[in-house]
Formats: structure tokens, C-alpha cells, sequence
């Protein structure tokens, strides 16, 4: 039963808390007075004196004056002093023939910091009976007793108020701290509210003790009176019954409803004490004490309630109210003088008030793990929020750089500029790890390709190592973690985990973005959708890109010869004129001219012609150097530009070019077709100042070379127009 072991364990702890401090207050109290009557029997005689007692009924009541008469034993030893618990009398004197010691009062600043009653030393040549008068004005509710005592017995009652009072507040000022740190790390403001109920005790019980001496300018004191005492207890009930409130309601603030009001009408209360006319003060104690007993009876209510939703340390609480409901009640008797004054109904009603408020303090403790809960969802739901936003960060960044970086690409690039930003942006959204793409046939190119990454990287090296587990993982559609090995000859053979993101291919090809994961970084599900997404991406991106940079591939070429038409050649040659125009790098161009073109086409058909036509400019794009250029000029004659190669180079290349041609025996319809052309060779000038005077000498070495016979090569020559 968790309700019952809950409740035991409540008990258990009231009883730990409060049976020591009752056997220290025993002890204390024993040692004081030694547990006897004191060893002078005195006799006090006043109006309404009760059982030697002198009490206050209501507050502001008039002065009392009494008649104290004793017998002083005889000879030598003890010093005797007239002692009065230090209730809160204004003003009280002692006197007798041939001896008036100054009056005393309780907002007097005293010698010492925690004064305990109001003593006045007897002349020590006294012995025998005597009589003092004595006069107590101003009391707030209280009964005085008039004793004769030892000054030694005066230092021990002396000792022993002290150390119960700073123990008291030595407990106040500790719970008040250690609910601030709790604020401070939990930022629950029922920690806060605690302090302030802790701090409102420990002013109420200097305020009791008379001991705000210590700490407030007695000018501030006088003026609050009595007033001032009231106010402190109902502020004090208040700030109780809010921070109560708070550990009953666990939090719900909503569910506090019309209970949120009371504290205030308590602070109202304590306004209307403090400000009230002198003539009210009886009046304003009775509401002061009734707002009291409120209070204690609505923490009564509501820690009943939390005790039966099963609230940590309510049944401690519960327990420990009723504890100090008795030692209240305990404490009213005695001062109404119906109950002897000691420490048990001096201070029980303080220490009670100490042992609740540790219990509510552990009781609020409780709730540090629920906020701590909370803070953390929050933080969590912030790192969530964080993380999104820099996934769509990432995402937006590689969507404005495949922008840029595809427009007008060259088919070639098109594959490794986009897995290359790829790589980039998932190392990037990940923010670990290193990442490259892998395909195979895709975009055009049949190849197995890495991209984003140097083939001797680890990643390199795991992908192309294991590129038959990841094209199994791509082919399967879905991104997956896979532990693959690095490749790496004298690795531990280990391997790492792998992130496969599979990216969208035609048929008959494949690819995926791999990442590899150092030891902590493990991608949760938001962000291997979020890699899906720009894999995505990338991919749409890419055939977009491809499938431009044919179009204009296309558009660029002759169909015929599948070589650069007139209009792109124009403008390459142009290009290429442009950039070695005041550089010392040369440019050669040679015009290629096939013989007797026109008997083919009258003796085999212009389809035959169309074929011979193909297979030249297949045998001249077999024959060029990257970066040289071949284009259809028109009908059956070619331009090739050589950047780079001088006149020499391409007198060279043009005599390898003519017996290609020479060599190629075109079979047509069972036929062999010989098919020759003369060629026109020139090399870029410094003089030349356009490009139509470098073709022009060209042109004119061809016609040079049909003069000569045909099948043959002709430079331009130097400096001959
Ligand atoms: P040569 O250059 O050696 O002086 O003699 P040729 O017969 O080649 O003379 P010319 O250059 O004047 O003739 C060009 C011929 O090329 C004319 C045309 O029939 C043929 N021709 C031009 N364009 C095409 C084409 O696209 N297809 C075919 N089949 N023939 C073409
Ligand atoms: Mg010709
Ligand atoms: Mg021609």
C-alpha cells in the first residue's frame, strides 16, 4: 500500500525532527532552573495578580504597579537579582527605599545582542525581607512573574534563551539561503516565496523574542509598537499560506483559484495593523491572533488535501501543524499566565514553526525533479527548433548554390559540381562526419564515379571498398546507418558506421551519398529524412542540369558530322582568337577541303556523299588533342583550330590528318570509296588584328594546295598575304 508506507514515512520523519529538539529544549530547560522552584519565594501583590503573576489581559492595557516582598537568606555567597521574562512590556521600573535602578524597556537598545528578560541587580549589602515596587506599562498580552534569582541562575536562563533563539534563526537564515540556491538553479518561484516566508519567520520570532533591537533603529521600533508586531505575524501567515499554496497545488496554478486572494487580504491586514490608531491596538490583536489561527487552520485544509494526493511530507506536515497548533495554544496560556513560563511554552511554538518549515522545504524539494523535467523538455524542444532551422539553413544554401553553379555548366561538370556541394552540404547539416557520392551509369556517364571527396580519403576509400554493399543499400531505396570497412590496407578492419542515402537514378544505374560517422555523431531520424531531402534535391537539380547542357550541346552542333556547326565555330574560333591576341602562346588553323567531292555525290548518291562526310569528321575528332576543335565549315569542307600548336606542330598533325583520310577506304554498298582533301595551314601573327586575316591566309594556302594537285598540305606562308 504506497499511501500507507507514504504516511509512515511522514511520521517517521516528524518524530526524527522533533524528538531531538524537544530533548535538547528538556535539557536546556533543566539546566537553566535546574528543574526546582526558585530558592527565594517571593510574594506579589496587585490588582488582578494571579499565582504571583501579573498579567496583561488585552493589549495596551494601562501600567501595573505591584508590591514584590521577599526574604533574602542570610550571610555570604550569592548576588540576588529581581528578573522578569522578557515580554513585551514599554517600560518597567523597580524601586524601594534608598534604591532606584534605571527603568528598562523592551525596544531599548541593549548592551548585548540577544537580550533575554529584564534583571535588576539587588544592592549586595541585602539580606532578610524586603519589599520592591514595582511598574509594567504598556504590555502587549502577557503575565509577567516577578523572581528572585542567583545571578547564576540568571547567566543559565540567560545562556539557554540565547542559544534557543540563534538556533532558531540560525535554521530560518539556512532555509532561506538554501531556497534561494533552489531558485537560482530551478527558477520555481515557490523557493522563492519560501525564502520570504522563511525570512518573515525569523523576523517574527526577533519580534517575539524582543530582540529586533539588534538590527532595527529603536526609533522604528517605539514608532511600530505594537502595531508593527501585528503586521509582522499577519505578513508572516500570508507569505506562509502562499508558499503553502504552492507546495499543495504542486505547480497547477490554475488550480489555486479564489485561495490566491487570502495571502493578500493578510498583507491588507497587516497594513491596517500597522496604521491603525494606538486606541485599536486591542482590537487589532485579536484580529492579528484570529488571522493566525486562519492561517494555520487553511494549511490545516490544504496540506490535508495534498496529504491525500499523496503529495511528498504532507503527512509530516500535517503532523508537524498539529504540533505547532498545540505549542501556539501552549504559548497563549502561558502568557495569559495560565501555563508556567519556561522554554517548553516560551520557544515550543518557535522551534515547531522551525521543524514545519524544514519539512515544507523538503516537501518543495520534491518538486525540483519535475522542473528539472520541465526545463529539460524545454531545452530539448529548443535544440529540436535549432536543429530544424539550420536543416533548412543548409537546405536553402544548396538550393541558391545549385542554382548558380549548374547554370550553363558543361554536361562533363555537371555530375561532380553537384555531388561535390552534395558531400558539402550534408557534412554541413550533419555538422560531423565526411561525406562523398558514389555512381555508377548516371547522368549520362556509364562509369562508376566518386564524387566530393579524394579517393584516398576514408571515405573514399570505405565507399569505393565496399561499393557493392552500398549499391545494394542505394537499390533499396531508403537511407540506412551500415558498418562498412574502410578499405584501408593495416586498418583494425573495424570499420565505421555509414550513412547510405540512396539517390534517385534511371534504370540500369545507381547512386547514393555516403557520410562517415565518427564515433559520436549518430544521425537520428529528422536528420537521415533531412539528407534524404537534399539528396533529393541535388539529384532533381543535376538531370535539370544535364539535360540543359545536352540541349545546348545540341544546339551547338552540325547533325550531319556531329562536329561544331558554323555558327559555334564562328564564335569558338573567335574565343580562341580573343585570348591569344598580345600573348606569345600560338594558334594555328588548318581548312580542310575534300577532293572531287562533287563526282562522289553525281556517281553514289548524296546519301553516300552524307557518308563519307560522317566518317572524315569521325577520323578528324579521333586524331585531335583535347582542347583542339573541329567544326563543319560548309558543305564538304572543315575547320580545325589548334591552340597551342605552332606553324611546325600543325604542319605535323595536318600530314597525319590527310593520310588518315587518304588511308580510310569507306565502304559503300559493297564499294570502296577513296576519298582525299587538301588541307590550308596558317599560324596566328602579332600583326593580325582580327580573325577573318588568319582564315584569309588559310583559305588561300588551300586553294594553294587544290592548285598543286590535291591530297597534299599547304602552310601560308610567314608574311605573305
Ligand atoms: P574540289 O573541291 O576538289 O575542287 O572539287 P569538288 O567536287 O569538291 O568541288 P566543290 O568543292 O565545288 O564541290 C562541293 C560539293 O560538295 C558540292 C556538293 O555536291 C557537295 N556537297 C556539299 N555539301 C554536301 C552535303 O551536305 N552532302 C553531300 N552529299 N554533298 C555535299
Ligand atoms: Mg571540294
Ligand atoms: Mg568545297
Amino acid at each position: 500500500m504506497p499511501g500507507l508506507r507514504h504516511a509512515l514515512r511522514g511520521v517517521g520523519l516528524a518524530l526524527l525532527l522533533a524528538l531531538p529538539a524537544a530533548a535538547l529544549a528538556w535539557l536546556a530547560d533543566v539546566g537553566a532552573e535546574g528543574g526546582t522552584d526558585d530558592a527565594v519565594r517571593v510574594q506579589v501583590s496587585a490588582a488582578g495578580a494571579v499565582d504571583g503573576r501579573l498579567p496583561f489581559r488585552s493589549t495596551g492595557e494601562g501600567a501595573i504597579t505591584a508590591r514584590v516582598a521577599f526574604t533574602l537568606p542570610e550571610g555570604e555567597g550569592d548576588r540576588w537579582v529581581l528578573w522578569l521574562s522578557r515580554d513585551a512590556l514599554d517600560e518597567v521600573r523597580a524601586w524601594a527605599p534608598g534604591w532606584a535602578p534605571p527603568a528598562q524597556h523592551f525596544h531599548a537598545a541593549p548592551d548585548d545582542a540577544f537580550p533575554a528578560g529584564y534583571a535588576f541587580p539587588l544592592p549586595a549589602e541585602w539580606r532578610g525581607a524586603h519589599v520592591v515596587q514595582l511598574s509594567l506599562a504598556g504590555g502587549v498580552r502577557a503575565a509577567p512573574r516577578p523572581r528572585i534569582i542567583s545571578d547564576r541562575t540568571m547567566l543559565r536562563i540567560v545562556a539557554r534563551d540565547r542559544a534557543i533563539a540563534s538556533a532558531i534563526y540560525a535554521a530560518m537564515l539556512t532555509l532561506a539561503i538554501a531556497a534561494l540556491a533552489l531558485y537560482a538553479a530551478v527558477r520555481d518561484r515557490a523557493f522563492l516565496w519560501f525564502a520570504l516566508y522563511a525570512c518573515t519567520g525569523l523576523l517574527l520570532a526577533a519580534a517575539m523574542n524582543g530582540h529586533l533591537v539588534a538590527v532595527l533603529p529603536r526609533s522604528l521600533l517605539a514608532a511600530a509598537g505594537a502595531g508593527g508586531f501585528w503586521a509582522t505575524m499577519l505578513v508572516f501567515a500570508g507569505v506562509g499560506v502562499r508558499t503553502v499554496l504552492r507546495y499543495a497545488v504542486a505547480g497547477e496554478s490554475e488550480a489555486l483559484g479564489a485561495w490566491r486572494l487570502l495571502p493578500w487580504a493578510y498583507v491588507a491586514a497587516a497594513v491596517v495593523a500597522l496604521l491603525a490608531p494606538h486606541a485599536w491596538a486591542a482590537w487589532i490583536g485579536w484580529l492579528a491572533n484570529l488571522g493566525w489561527i486562519a492561517a494555520v487552520s487553511a494549511s490545516f485544509v490544504l496540506v490535508y488535501a495534498a496529504a491525500r494526493r499523496g503529495v511528498s511530507m504532507a503527512v509530516a506536515m500535517l503532523l508537524l501543524l498539529g504540533l505547532v497548533g498545540f505549542a501556539g495554544g501552549a504559548h497563549e496560556l502561558m502568557q495569559s499566565g495560565r501555563l508556567p513560563d519556561n522554554a517548553w511554552t516560551r520557544y515550543g511554538y518557535q522551534c515547531a514553526l522551525v521543524l514545519f518549515s524544514v519539512v515544507l522545504y523538503v516537501g518543495l524539494c520534491s518538486r525540483v525533479g519535475a522542473v528539472r523535467q520541465r526545463l529539460d523538455d524545454e531545452a530539448q524542444a529548443r535544440r529540436a527548433s535549432e536543429q530544424r532551422l539550420r536543416r533548412e539553413q543548409v537546405r536553402g544554401d544548396l538550393a541558391s548554390q545549385l542554382q548558380a553553379a549548374l547554370r550553363d555548366t558543361d554536361d562533363g561538370a555537371v555530375a561532380s559540381t553537384a555531388f561535390g556541394l552534395l558531400a558539402d552540404a550534408a557534412q554541413r547539416l550533419l555538422g560531423c562526419g565526411s561525406a562523398a557520392v558514389l555512381v555508377e551509369a548516371y547522368l549520362g556517364d556509364p562509369g562508376l564515379r566518386l564524387h566530393g571527396t579524394d579517393p584516398a580519403s576514408a571515405v573514399g576509400r570505405s565507399a569505393m571498398a565496399e561499393r557493392g554493399g552500398i549499391r545494394e543499400a542505394a537499390l533499396a531505396g531508403t537511407p540506412v546507418v551500415l558498418r562498412l570497412g574502410d578499405g584501408a590496407r593495416g586498418g583494425d578492419g573495424a570499420g565505421a558506421d555509414h550513412v547510405v542515402v540512396p539517390l534517385a537514378a534511371r534504370a540500369g544505374g545507381w547512386g547514393a551519398l555516403v557520410v562517415r560517422l565518427p564515433l559520436q555523431c549518430v544521425p537520428d531520424q529528422a536528420e537521415l529524412a533531412a539528407l534524404d531531402g537534399i539528396a533529393r534535391l541535388v539529384v532533381l537539380h543535376a538531370q535539370e542540369a544535364h539535360a540543359a547542357a545536352q540541349l545546348r550541346r545540341t544546339a551547338e552542333l552540325d547533325s550531319l558530322t556531329c562536329t561544331l556547326n558554323r555558327h559555334s565555330l564562328d564564335r569558338v574560333a573567335a574565343d580562341a582568337f580573343a585570348a591569344r591576341q598580345g600573348t606569345a602562346s600560338p594558334l594555328s588553323v588548318l581548312f580542310i577541303d575534300l577532293d572531287w567531292f562533287k563526282p562522289i555525290n553525281d556517281t553514289h548518291g548524296h546519301a553516300c556523299g552524307d557518308h563519307c562526310l560522317r566518317a572524315v569528321a569521325q577520323a578528324l575528332c579521333g586524331q585531335l588533342r583535347p582542347g583542339d576543335v573541329v567544326g563543319r565549315y560548309g558543305g564538304e569542307e572543315f575547320l580545325v583550330l589548334l591552340p597551342g600548336s605552332d606553324a611546325a606542330a600543325a604542319r605535323v598533325l595536318a600530314e597525319r590528318l590527310r593520310r588518315t583520310i587518304e588511308g580510310l577506304g569507306i565502304e559503300w554498298e559493297g564499294r570502296r570509296i577513296r576519298v582525299t582533301a587538301s588541307f590550308g595551314l596558317a599560324g596566328m601573327r602579332e600583326q593580325d588584328t582580327g580573325l577573318a586575316s588568319l582564315l584569309s591566309r588559310a583559305d588561300k594556302a588551300l586553294y594553294q594546295a587544290k592548285r598543286e594537285g590535291r591530297n597534299c598540305v599547304r602552310a601560308a606562308s610567314a608574311y605573305a598575304e
